[in-house]
């Protein structure tokens, strides 16, 4: 079977995910994680920061019976968003690739700052920092779009292609060019 078979239900598993983008079910993001229920590859019960609530509706969707998080996928918690120390910041920009709805905004050797509204504080910035100023704070009373997430996780998505697209364009010309100028002159 193709992977068109499964897109309405995998849209309709994706709809149910939060759209943190962490990772932490063992799929890239929750696209791929939707799409693996879909294939009937992973449990329901793999989405940390959905919880119990995520694993209810995905049941009902699907017909199964409510069973619990799987603890190697992580515990439940409530909502983080990321915090800059923007006295520490040395600008390195290490986070903003990190970050997978471009929610850090900075440049080189400048103090860089998280959008709060689009932080889906799926913990990926924090890794990344060599002088450890990123902190996870509640992100109580903070508003959260999952479909905005969405929207922006997969335009960085399609803006990662493209670079890489371009990239191979690049190294194939490149190439071109070398076994041009290798040829033997008659
Ligand atoms: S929120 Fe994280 S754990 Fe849940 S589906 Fe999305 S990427 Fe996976
Ligand atoms: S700012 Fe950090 S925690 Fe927030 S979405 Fe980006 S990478 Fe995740
Ligand atoms: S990784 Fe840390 S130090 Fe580097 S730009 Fe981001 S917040 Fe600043």
């Amino acid at each position: 079977m193709n992977s068109i078979h499964f897109a309405p239900i995998t849209d309709q598993i994706d709809a149910l995910l939060p759209q943190t983008q962490c990772g932490l079910c063992g799929y890239q993001g929750c696209r791929p994680y939707a799409d693996a229920i879909a294939r009937g590859m992973a449990d329901i019960n793999q989405c940390a920061p959905g919880g119990r609530a995520g694993i209810t509706a995905l049941a009902n969707l699907l017909g199964r019976k409510v069973i619990r998080l799987n603890p190697a996928f992580g515990d439940e918690q409530p909502r983080l968003l990321a915090v800059i120390d923007e006295a520490e910041c040395i600008g390195c920009t290490r986070c903003i690739p990190a970050c997978p709805v471009d929610a850090i905004i900075g440049a080189s050797k400048q103090m860089h700052s998280v959008i709060v509204g689009e932080c889906t504080g799926c913990k990926l910035c924090v890794v990344e920092c060599p002088v450890d100023c990123i902190e996870m704070q509640p992100a109580t009373g903070i508003n959260y779009d999952p479909n905005q997430a969405r929207k922006r996780y997969q335009a960085k998505l399609q803006r990662q292609a493209a670079l890489e697209a371009k990239k191979l364009e690049r190294i194939q010309k490149q190439k071109q060019l070398l076994a041009k100028i290798k040829q033997p002159q008659s």
